[in-house]
């Protein structure tokens, strides 16, 4: 794997690799383990493709108590575990380990209760986000966080992550649209979390257990909140000479109280490759554009689209659509929500950023950006979760250019860097995994880190699962201990150190 280091493998563990997939027959009987070389490529990425390892052994449970039965065993035998949805984190969050095993949340892909009364489903974590939406809508509702992705995406998967979309602006992220789980710990333990009722006593260890990136539990039951479709939706397309005036348009929409129901923003290159793939009727004379979606009762849309009107207008705006149709909608959206694919039909390979900032640093940041482009030679197209401040920069580059791959990923660092320096955070919805670990000293001191991993070892004391993620290399529990000793004293010292 180019560049990351990862734990070096466990030489005893290696050694009983037969042994432990023999074991992991007898866990999961039939066709739940599947160990050739062969079958496991199809596992050994997920969606920050970049990077490729063959796990030890993948295994597909079915049952929670399954899952308990192998994570006991991984936890006796000093075994690591890393566990998978459907495998599309972009930053390398289910990235196998060579020692460890693999552990493949997708036949657990049942939806268990529709509860109407309490506006909350059950589901099992291997269902697609989408899924959810499929099960409910001939009655109204829906599942409201909606990552570009979700057509494949575990329910799973997007508690770890805390996975966002469009109308997450409005509607809140996952951790605001989740009522509860059932997880497993690395010890076999199986705990619940919250449940349909609407807040749960004690400390927010759900709020704990959403975006924590599968280090912490195995999650095998989620309940979440569906929402009553709003009455109509009307999109509109805003076209700007720059992204400035552009982003600006966006705080000032905000800035008057008005909370679309999604707000994005597209440059000149994402647009153009846009329109060029799904023929979304994109302005193509245009540096930036915004598409703001009003949603709500037929009147209270007709004055919000009255009001961002006269404040695009304000900022600038050279051209402005309003969707008339359903499907003039839906044709709006189609380009943004191919705008990825669409990025890579026009540059052999691209590696898609995920940062978040204050609103306001937006034209800052833009300006760095183009900025870097200039310094790495390597051009940058942009999508944008306006709304929230979240960034998704397309750095494209071609990986067959010898260096150019790590180059990407240097200029990567460097829109993280900026966005941390403006006030911003690391990652907004794509999670932290291998992409962004090395880079947590930019944003946390010493001291944050230290108190994290104390999270980290009070439910997974040595370290097994997801261990190579989200801390930056040569942080575990041992040397947690070994850092802090004052004049002889062990700061908590009730932390089992190994
Ligand atoms: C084209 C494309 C578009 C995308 N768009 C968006 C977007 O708009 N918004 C967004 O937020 N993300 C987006 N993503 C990223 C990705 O889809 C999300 O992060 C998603 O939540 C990952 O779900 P998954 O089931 O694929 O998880 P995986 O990739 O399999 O795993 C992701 C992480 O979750 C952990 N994990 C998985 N299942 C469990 C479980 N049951 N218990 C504990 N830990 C678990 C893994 O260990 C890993 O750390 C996009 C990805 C692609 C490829």
């Amino acid at each position: 794997m180019s560049g990351l280091v990862m734990p070096e493998a466990d030489a005893a563990t290696m050694a009983r690799r037969a042994e432990i997939v023999a074991d992991m027959r007898i866990i999961v009987p039939g066709e739940g383990v599947v160990e050739t070389v062969n079958e496991m490529r199809a596992f050994e990425t997920d969606g920050l493709t970049a990077y490729r390892q063959l796990p030890l052994v993948v295994v597909l449970p079915e049952t929670t108590a399954q899952v308990a039965r192998i994570l006991k065993y991984c936890n006796e035998r000093n075994v690591r575990v890393v566990p998978r949805g459907s495998g599309t984190s972009l930053s390398g969050g289910a990235l196998p380990l060579e020692d460890a095993v693999l552990l493949v949340m997708s036949r657990f892909n049942r939806v268990l209760d529709i509860d109407y009364a309490n506006r909350a489903v059950i589901a099992q974590p291997g269902v697609t986000n989408l899924a959810i939406t499929h099960a409910v809508e001939q009655d109204g509702f829906y599942y409201a966080p909606d990552p570009s992705s979700q057509i494949a995406c575990s329910i799973g998967g997007n508690v770890a992550e805390n996975a966002g979309g469009v109308h997450c602006l409005k509607y809140g992220l996952t951790a605001n649209n989740v009522l509860g789980v059932e997880m497993v710990l690395m010890s076999g333990e199986v705990v619940r979390l919250g449940g349909s009722h609407l807040d749960a006593e004690g400390y927010d260890l759900l709020g704990l257990m959403t975006g924590s990136e599968g280090l912490l539990g195995v999650v095998t039951e989620i309940t979440v909140r569906i929402l009553k479709k709003p009455e109509a939706a009307r999109a509109m397309l805003v076209g700007f000479s720059s992204s400035e005036a552009a982003g600006q348009c966006v705080a000032d929409i905000i800035g008057a109280g008005i909370v679309p129901g999604g707000m994005e923003m597209m440059d000149g290159p994402a647009i153009r490759a846009a329109e060029d793939f799904v023929q979304a009727g994109y302005p193509l004379d245009v540096e930036a554009l915004l598409i703001v979606e009003l949603d709500g009762p037929g009147p209270e849309i007709d004055h919000l689209i009255g009001e961002v009107e006269a404040i695009a207008a304000k900022n600038g705006a050279v051209t402005s659509r309003i969707s008339t149709s359903e499907e003039e909608r839906l044709s709006f959206w189609a380009g943004r929500k191919a705008a990825f694919p669409a990025v890579g039909r026009i540059s052999p390979d691209y590696y898609c950023m995920d940062g978040t900032i204050p609103r306001k640093a937006l034209p800052t940041v833009l300006a760095g950006m183009r900025q870097l482009s200039q310094k790495y030679g390597l051009g940058v197209a942009n999508v944008f979760h306006a709304g929230d401040g979240n960034l998704h920069p397309l750095i494209l580059y071609d990986a067959n250019n010898p260096g150019e791959l790590e180059k990407a990923e240097e200029f990567g660092a460097d829109i993280l860097r900026l966005c941390v320096k403006v006030g911003g955070v690391l990652t907004g919805e794509h999670g932290v995994g291998v992409e962004k670990r090395d880079l947590m000293g930019e944003m946390f001191s010493d001291t944050d880190l230290d108190q994290q991993m104390r999270v980290k070892c009070a439910f997974d004391p040595q370290h097994l699962l997801n261990p190579g993620k989200v801390f930056p290399q040569l942080r575990r529990c041992a040397e947690l201990g070994r850092m802090h000793i004052h004049r002889g004293q062990i700061p908590f010292p009730d932390i089992p150190r190994f």
